[in-house]
């Protein structure tokens, strides 16, 4: 089964999906592509991610497999802007927890399953903090082209995730150790045994990912916001908004790029450590290898882990570190590091606001908050923070912010716990009138 690996298990950190651009034959108005989502008889232009084919042109259309991915929406919050420090109608949120599988991974899954399809792989492997997992069980239930097996560290996953996969029947493996240990094992049994690897290592999911930021694009009226925020774990997501904003501005398509902020938990801050503090940069392709290697075998002596509550971005080995620093040179980038109390904080304003997500989402607005206090972020900017995945992931998270803690009345700092009430009419009453004061 070997040799339908095209993406191979020991691939170079910055393999790219690259084109012929004088061969494609891209719109020459990004507008045209939004004219496409009237044809909601056609799955490729209803797919969030496929109307925008010629932007990433690997796979002839009838290859192309899609489940309806990317019909997401963005919208402006009033009352995050607040909470972030933002002028009204400033702050835009970019809600990809409406993806099939509750998360932005879907807008990658689609690409990889196309390329799977391509190959004729017809069996799937990725490890995961569950969002991928769930993402890829999905691709293979709803098509039936392949099977799947997911590889989650022990006791790491949010059930809501664990769920997912379950459900759509891929072979679940819970094995010790984190999810650094559980990718490092999936790349080794993936090229043992021949399996196709659908990790962000392969570079035809971060071809899918490009599509967020056109969506984002499209929900501005084809302007450029100033900031973009995103959450940072295995840093997919960012190294493909750097590419794709490259590309758009290589094409003639926009003439600025937003800058791009990316947001580590600070319990699994490598990036956050190597380019705020160790000064990391992509150094025109040349990035110091040795600083990265030495910061590694630091991190092994002291034995330091992932750790946050955030567990979608509780990773410490990004394997996309290069090519994020390659996106946050070209978007003129910022990294910040926010803690779980805030990261908490923010995802219940988040919902407050009208959203909801799961916490690592809510990264960027903790962050997005952090840039505006530090004065980096304007108060008139316009700012995009991405909300990764859904609010229904990780229900035990939230239950715990507002109504766990000592005597059931939560921890949060907008805790809205349960009230408990007799039975009883006068007593239920009472309580509505002295919560609400109606
Ligand atoms: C995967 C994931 C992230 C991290 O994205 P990367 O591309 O790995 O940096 C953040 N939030 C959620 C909800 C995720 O599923």
């Amino acid at each position: 089964m070997s040799e339908t690996l095209s993406v191979r298990a020991d691939s170079d950190d910055l393999f790219d999906v690259l084109y012929d651009w004088d061969r494609v034959p891209v719109p020459r108005s990004l507008r045209e592509f939004t004219a496409r989502r009237a044809n909601i008889g056609s799955p490729l232009d209803l797919s969030g991610v496929w109307r925008f084919r010629e932007l990433l042109p690997f796979a002839p259309d009838d290859q192309i497999v899609t489940i309806g991915e990317g019909q997401t929406i963005l919208r402006p919050s009033e009352l995050v802007a607040k909470y972030v420090g933002m002028q009204p109608g400033r702050l835009y949120l970019q809600y990809e927890g409406l993806n099939p599988s509750g998360s932005f991974k879907d807008n990658g899954m689609t690409a990889a399953a196309t390329h799977a399809r391509m190959v004729g792989a017809k069996l799937a492997a990725c490890a995961s903090t569950g969002n991928t997992s769930a993402s890829l069980a999905i691709y293979a239930s709803a098509t039936g082209l392949f099977r799947v097996v997911v590889f989650v560290g022990s006791g790491k996953i949010a059930y809501g995730k664990l769920s997912q996969a379950l459900d759509y029947g891929a072979l679940t493996l819970q094995i010790k150790g984190d999810f650094d240990d559980a990718l490092s094992r999936v790349r080794q049994v993936s090229q043992e045994a021949g399996i196709y690897l659908c990790n962000s290592v392969n570079p035809f999911r971060l071809e899918g990912q490009k599509a967020i930021i056109y969506r984002v694009l499209e929900g501005l009226n084809w302007e450029i916001p100033d900031w973009i925020v995103v959450p940072g774990g295995n840093l997919g997501n960012s190294s493909a908004f750097g590419k794709a904003l490259q590309e758009l501005r290589q094409l003639g398509l926009i003439d600025r790029v937003p800058r791009l902020a990316v947001i580590n938990a600070a319990g699994a801050n490598t990036l956050f450590q190597l380019y705020e503090g160790q000064g990391l940069r992509w150094n025109d392709g040349a990035p110091d290898q040795a600083l990265i290697d030495s910061y590694y075998a630091d991190m092994d002596a002291k034995q330091r882990r992932a750790k946050t509550l955030a567990s979608a971005i509780e990773i410490n080995r990004p394997v996309n570190l290069k090519k994020c620093l390659r996106a946050l040179a070209v978007c003129d980038g910022v990294v910040r590091e926010v803690s779980d109390e805030d990261i908490l904080d923010a995802k219940a304003q988040v919902g407050a606001g009208g959203f909801g997500c799961e916490p690592a989402s809510a990264a960027s607005v903790s962050g997005a908050k952090l840039l505006r206090a530090q004065g980096v972020i304007a108060p008139s900017d316009r700012v995009v923070c991405i909300l990764t995945g859904h609010q229904l992931k990780d229900p035990n998270a939230t239950v715990q912010y507002h109504a766990g803690g000592d005597g059931g009345h939560g921890a949060g700092r907008f805790r809205n716990a349960p009230v408990v009430v007799e039975n009883d009419l006068a007593k239920i009453l009472d309580v509505i009138e002295q919560a609400l004061a109606v």
